[in-house]
């Protein structure tokens, strides 16, 4: 009878298909070969892991395993093995049916017969790829981050808690102006120095609060002393227990955005004003206008109605005819302010006497402190002096000026005009004070805005809330400045200042070389009439000196357009002289008209004017000028051009 425990042979049977089963399980690829290298035997885990069956390995060497380029290790490992030798696991790389390659870890031992021979060689290789991949990764990371902290656009900077720098990449370097990152760490005052000082504290206490501040915007300093804008982001780096270890900040340069965003504001803001300024004036320009063309179609209709007495049909003609001029006066001054601010007016700046100019400004407004019995006291001691100003546009400040210190001045009161020489090099400045009321200091810049009466308009004086605006836009496009001193109670005083420049008779004395002495002991010239026709008097005055040196000349001038050709028509003169800019008709017209007209078109004329634009001067010797001379005058040049035009000394 049998005992219950198997014989032997069935136990080696057993062991032999528990194997087999092991060995088919595994995930791992467990390969035999024969000594020579031919395959014998390749599990389910071999067939998985590198994607071919096992009748397609069955024979075949194991070197089809190796990727091309790599060198096949296996015929060294079987002959170490046939020698009795021992090998140690090795790792390699091997390729997938597939072409993938993967990293394997492998294992080979002998195979033996009974009698203890080897007769071939079991290796089990196990995929370690993965493994590998996860042994690599902080090594590849470490070479990532390095890669981008010596290469990125940005500079990366790292600090210590206690606020010192202990690292910075090329491009911080760079940005900054300095040579190495050893010589930015060293400088103590570098733009990103000094975190926990003064005004870096906020940036740094939120960043301790808070973790992180991003995009900050700083502005500071190169090492070369250049100005530099940087936005930046800072981050905490904490150690394995939560506390800060360093801080990691990135920062880029935004110099030129932040110039060009500052450019774009004072644009936009230049554009915001000068829009809103325009709108404010427009508003109150068209509601100024409304009070007098309300008094105008009042007084209008009351008229056309018929029923009015003889006596207040004549005032309201009389109120008619005053609103009509309130009107006009209105659209005048709002039209030249909008002329100044558009740099349409053209100003014709030329030396001009201050005491002349006070004087035709005095002559306008005499009747009217004659009337409020005001008296006006000169004290011009510098009335000789010349400035530099456009002569008309300054008469008209000054009227602007005596108007409003007879006009807010008290009954009997006075006005003084004086003159000195101002504390700023070269330049001179007329004052205008009066003795009224004085203005309060909270209304003293509203003064000057457009339309601004200050409370006037209840008090019955006459007046825009324009003068003093357009007089300041006056001064200023002249190239000068105006400044007001007043006291509650004591009075105003208004000043102008404008640069000194040499009268024409000193331009003059600069100018002649030998000629004719001025006393007509000179040669003899054949007589002619010359006339100019110019408005600046000082430029008259300078053409008499010039035309002392040509004896036998007749000089008449005319001081606007129309006249000058009237005098042409009736005088017929040898030459024209002519001035561009009048205040009745262009220069323009007036060459148009006598070269229109039978009996001034042979009369040469030249042009005579203070700018020569290249258009301008070609048209005007086209339409007929001959010469067009620059001021200021050469006389040399006159001298010889009128030589030329009527003839030298016989
Ligand atoms: P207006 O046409 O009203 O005179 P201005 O622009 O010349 O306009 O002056 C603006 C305002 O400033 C005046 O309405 C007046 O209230 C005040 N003002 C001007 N000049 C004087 C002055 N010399 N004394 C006191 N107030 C003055």
């Amino acid at each position: 009878m049998r005992s219950g425990s198997p014989d032997i042979t069935e136990q080696a049977s057993l062991a032999k298909s528990q194997l087999a089963a092991i060995v088919e399980a595994s995930d791992d690829a467990i390969i035999t070969h024969a000594l020579n290298g031919a395959i014998v035997s390749w599990n389910s885990g071999a067939e998985r892991m590198y994607g071919y069956p096992s009748g397609a390995m069955i024979g075949r060497p194991i070197s089809i395993l190796v990727p091309p380029g790599l060198p096949d290790v296996m015929p060294d490992v079987l002959q170490g093995i046939a020698n009795a030798q021992r090998v140690e696991r090795f790792d390699t790389v091997h390729t997938t049916s597939t072409g993938i390659e993967i990293d394997v870890s492998i294992t080979a031992s002998p195979l033996r017969a009974p009698s203890g021979k080897v007769i071939g060689v079991t290796t089990i290789a196990r995929d370690v790829t993965q493994r590998r991949a996860v042994e690599l990764a902080p090594h590849e990371t470490e070479r990532k981050y390095r890669t981008i902290f010596e290469n990125t656009r940005e500079g990366i900077f790292y600090v210590t808690a206690d606020g010192e720098t202990v690292a910075a990449n090329p491009a911080l370097v760079r940005l900054l102006g300095y040579d190495s990152a050893e010589e930015y760490i060293a400088d103590p005052d570098h733009l990103l120095g000094s975190w926990k000082t003064s005004e870096r504290q906020e940036l740094w206490s939120r960043l301790e609060g808070e973790g992180e501040v991003r995009d900050f915007e700083m502005e500071g300093r190169r090492r070369d002393g250049t100005k530099i804008w940087v936005s930046g982001t800072m981050v905490v780096l904490r150690d394995a227990n939560g506390s800060p270890s360093t801080y990691q900040g990135t920062v880029l340069d935004i110099t030129g955005q932040k110039r060009s965003e500052t450019l774009r504001r004072r644009e936009t803001d230049e554009a915001d004003r000068a829009n809103r300024a325009k709108t404010e004036f427009l508003s109150r320009m068209s509601h100024e206008l409304r009070t007098p063309l309300t008094a105008i179609l009042g007084f209008g209709q009351l008229l056309q109605m018929g029923r009015l007495s003889s006596v207040q049909q004549i005032e309201s003609v009389d109120n008619i005819l005053k609103a009509g001029r309130h009107l006009l006066q209105l659209i005048n001054e709002s039209v030249d302010i909008a002329g100044i601010e558009e740099g349409r007016m053209a100003f014709s700046l030329e030396p001009v006497r201050i005491g002349d100019v006070v004087k035709d400004a005095l002559d306008l407004i005499g009747p009217a402190a004659e009337q409020r019995g005001i008296e006006i006291r000169l004290s011009l001691d510098q009335a000789d002096r010349y400035v530099k100003a456009d002569r008309q546009r300054l008469v008209q400040v000054f009227l602007n000026l005596l108007s409003n210190a007879v006009k807010y001045n008290k009954e009997h009161g006075m006005v003084t005009l004086s003159c000195r020489e101002s504390k700023v090099k070269g330049t001179l400045t007329v004052l205008v004070t009066d003795t009224g009321p004085g203005i309060a200091p909270e209304l003293r810049d509203r003064m000057f805005k457009p339309f601004e009466r200050l409370g006037a308009e209840k008090s019955g004086v006459e007046g825009t809330g324009l003068g003093l605006a357009l007089s300041l836009q006056l001064v200023r496009a002249m190239g000068g400045t105006m400044a007001l001193e007043t006291e509650m109670g004591e009075g105003s005083t208004f000043s102008i200042t404008l640069p000194i420049v040499n009268g024409p008779a000193v331009q003059l004395a600069e100018s002649p070389s030998g000629g004719a002495a001025p006393d007509g002991s000179g040669p003899a010239y054949p007589p002619c009439t010359v006339l100019y026709i110019e408005d600046n008097l000082a430029n008259l005055e300078v053409m008499e000196l010039v035309l002392a040196y040509r004896p036998g000349v007749k000089l008449i001038s005319a001081m606007q357009g129309r006249l000058g050709f009237a005098l042409a028509k009736e005088h017929h003169p040898e030459l024209v002289l002519l001035d561009m800019r009048l205040a009745d008709i262009s220069g323009r017209e007036v060459l148009k008209r006598l070269q229109g007209h039978p009996s001034t078109a042979d009369i040469p004329v030249v042009i005579l004017s203070a700018e020569a634009l290249p258009g301008d001067v070609d048209d005007l010797l086209q339409a007929g000028a001959r010469a067009y001379l620059t001021k200021p005058f050469h006389m040399e040049v006159i001298l010889q051009l009128m030589e030329e035009l009527l003839g030298g000394p016989s």
